[in-house]
């Protein structure tokens, strides 16, 4: 009988073909700004900013042109609200395409000048995809004390935020101020600018601006609560440590489980004889040596 079927290697060949052209499609950070700014992810990016852009400024968190949001397309760019532009008034056109050194790709106008901070974020942490500035009054009233607010009061804003930071002050725009925000950024997602407002970073926009209305609610009920004048109950430690131990499950930051993860690259550091002479006795006891 005569074989009429396609020879084997042909089919391989074909098999062949299709993997390498699979591997050779364009991936979203290679494809160019223009393409990237119309894709579909970005469409869905943009309708976010916008839609949290409206709820920031309906919960009066953002005046005049103040606040800016940002997200990370792929690993090259990001998408801000423009400069001189109510965040409650924005429209997709409006949303600028930026890489990560600030140079604008697509958009029709001007990035906000505030975009340098947020790139300082996402460059020094990789898990911050979104970043949210905005000025809550009572978030702020704390800013411009250079305090914060005591922790171990409310479940949900230890679950969230735990303690949050004070960045010092510096000119707004530039990349002074920035940088105000290294030290902190590693483990905190919420840090209040000196004389100025906050910036909370996370993985969405939308769960950004939620770090903002826990913050500013905490700030807000903290203070209603100290003019009861009764002493106020505080969580017992016992509690906070099951808290600490939600968030290391869920993945969120919190200075408290920082600090033990510094202590470790301290000693780690300093003591390595110490450790060193830990570890043979780990090992010796794992091999029955001892
Ligand atoms: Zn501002």
């Amino acid at each position: 009988m005569e074989h009429i079927a396609v020879p084997v290697s042909d089919q391989v060949r074909e098999v062949v073909q299709a993997v390498v052209e699979a591997l050779q499609a364009p991936k979203v950070d290679e494809i160019s700004p223009l393409v990237t700014a119309n894709s579909f992810e970005a469409d869905a990016l943009r309708a976010e900013i916008i839609r949290v852009g409206r709820k920031l400024w309906e919960r009066q968190y953002v005046d005049g042109n103040g606040g800016n949001i940002s997200v990370r397309l792929g690993s090259k760019y990001v998408l801000c609200t423009p400069t001189m532009l109510s965040k409650g008034d924005l429209e997709p056109a409006d949303i600028c395409l930026s890489d990560l050194e600030g140079n604008i790709l697509a958009g029709d106008r001007s990035r906000t000048s505030e975009l340098l901070l947020h790139l300082e974020i996402y460059k020094a942490n990789s898990r911050a995809r979104a970043v949210l500035h905005c000025h809550p009054p009572y978030a702020t009233a704390f800013a411009i004390t250079g305090t914060i607010p005591p922790n171990g009061l409310i479940p949900e804003y230890e679950v969230f935020i735990g303690p949050a930071a004070v960045a010092p002050y510096e000119t707004p725009g530039t990349q002074a101020f920035a940088e105000t925000v290294l030290p902190y950024v590693q483990e905190h997602n919420t840090i209040l600018l000196g004389n100025h407002g906050i910036v909370c970073w996370a993985d969405t926009v939308t769960h950004a601006e939620w770090l903002a209305e826990i913050l500013d609610t905490y700030c807000k009920t903290y203070l209603i609560a100290k003019q009861i004048g009764e002493p106020l109950k505080f969580i017992p430690d016992s509690k906070i440590e099951e808290i600490l131990a939600l968030k290391r499950r869920l993945g969120f930051p919190d200075a408290r489980m920082g600090r033990i993860a510094e202590t470790v690259e301290m000693a780690k550091g300093k003591h390595t004889a110490e450790l060193d002479q830990l570890v043979e006795q780990v090992v010796a006891r794992l091999e029955g040596r001892d």
